[in-house]
């Protein structure tokens, strides 16, 4: 079928000027129009793909945006001042003694969520601070030039590689995924799967506000075998988020596109503290989008040289911070670096 530009505009009234008649207007995110451009992400070749898939994702992106700022809790949230100048006559602080001193939150959710994956099998590998483009886009099936690529607002240094191109300070834990299905290739042909997980931080150049934050923590899940499929993917993802909220949850996926899985989907959950009934943390819908994840894209696995007609396998990114907030109430993301002994006592 034709790519069809004119067709996501087209959408995209027809859905701006749906959303004040709906009584809940975030039901326009799963409009039928959004399925039906989605669907047809699979008629298209992957050039026409990857444009169309932008396309279709920042339409998603601007509607969310929409009705978000309809029921947002943000605005409520009092700004912190991270630019304010230290007041030069105060008095030296009686330091505390180490003993005083407690883990950071998310020190101490990254190590139980380690130890949940780690009892199914997973493995634990670290990121980077800084990463070449050919690890952060070309081995994810995001070639030179793809508009995908513009995106992740990632933060360049001025120094280039042998190729011309900047180092950048990795926008997304994905960025260690060549390399992990490289160091752990032998697993697959010793008969048993690649199981690796890698909780780290990750920066993103982008404004900051009570949900967005330069500096970030992520937890990326590679898992590859003979015969996985997206039934394997949601089993382990519900399995991990009930074990870290302590609920039976329901979770649900809706398609997406991102170039590195296919199909790419949106994971949501249950929302952990109101059953469905409808809350803020919600945003009163009674369900939360998580993560992005999906099965590994065939050129993802030939970039290791992993052979995609006999291996397959899925992948998910998930926002650590985003889970801490959830579990703990917390509304404003800058508070975890804010190095505020009143917010970082609580979880002492
Ligand atoms: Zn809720």
């Amino acid at each position: 079928m034709e790519y069809a530009h004119d067709d996501v505009r087209h959408v995209a009234e027809t859905l701006f000027a749906r959303i004040d008649k709906l009584e809940n207007p975030r039901d326009i995110l799963r409009a039928k129009e959004i399925g039906e451009l989605y669907a047809r992400l699979r008629t298209l070749n992957d050039d026409q793909k990857a444009t169309f898939g932008a396309e279709v994702n920042s339409l998603k992106q601007a509607l969310r945006k929409e009705v978000s700022g309809r029921t947002s809790v943000a605005d409520e949230v009092r700004a912190i001042d991270v630019t304010a100048p230290m007041d030069v006559n105060c008095s030296v602080p009686n330091f505390l003694s180490h003993e005083a001193g407690s883990e950071h939150p998310i020190t101490k959710e990254i190590a139980l969520i380690t130890d949940i994956f780690a009892a199914m099998g997973f493995t634990v590998e670290e990121s980077r601070e800084l990463d070449d483009q050919y690890h952060m886009f070309e081995t994810l099936n995001f070639p030179k030039g793809h508009p995908a690529r513009d995106d992740y607002d990632t933060f360049t240094t001025v120094q280039t590689d042998a190729d011309g191109e900047g180092f950048v300070a990795p926008a997304h834990t994905s960025t260690m995924q060549n390399r992990i299905l490289k160091k752990y290739k032998a697993n697959l042909e010793a008969n048993e799967a690649i199981a690796a997980i890698v909780p780290d931080r990750v920066f993103r150049n982008e404004d900051l506000d009570a949900r967005h934050e330069h500096t970030f923590y992520q937890i990326e899940g590679v898992y590859v075998a003979k015969e996985v499929t997206a039934g394997m993917l949601v089993a382990t993802l519900q399995e991990f988020l009930q074990a870290y909220y302590q609920k039976e949850l329901d979770v649900r996926m809706n398609p997406y596109y991102f170039p590195f899985t296919e199909p790419s989907f949106e994971f949501a959950l249950s929302c952990p503290f109101c059953e469905k009934a409808g809350c803020k943390v919600c945003g009163h819908e009674g369900w939360i989008e998580l993560l992005g994840c999906g099965l590994i894209h065939p050129n993802v696995l030939k970039a290791a040289e992993i052979d995609p007609t006999v291996y397959t396998g899925f992948a998910f990114g998930c926002g650590i911070d985003r889970l801490v907030m959830m579990k703990h109430g917390i509304e404003d993301i800058r508070l975890f670096h804010s190095a505020k002994l009143e917010f970082l006592r609580q979880f002492a």
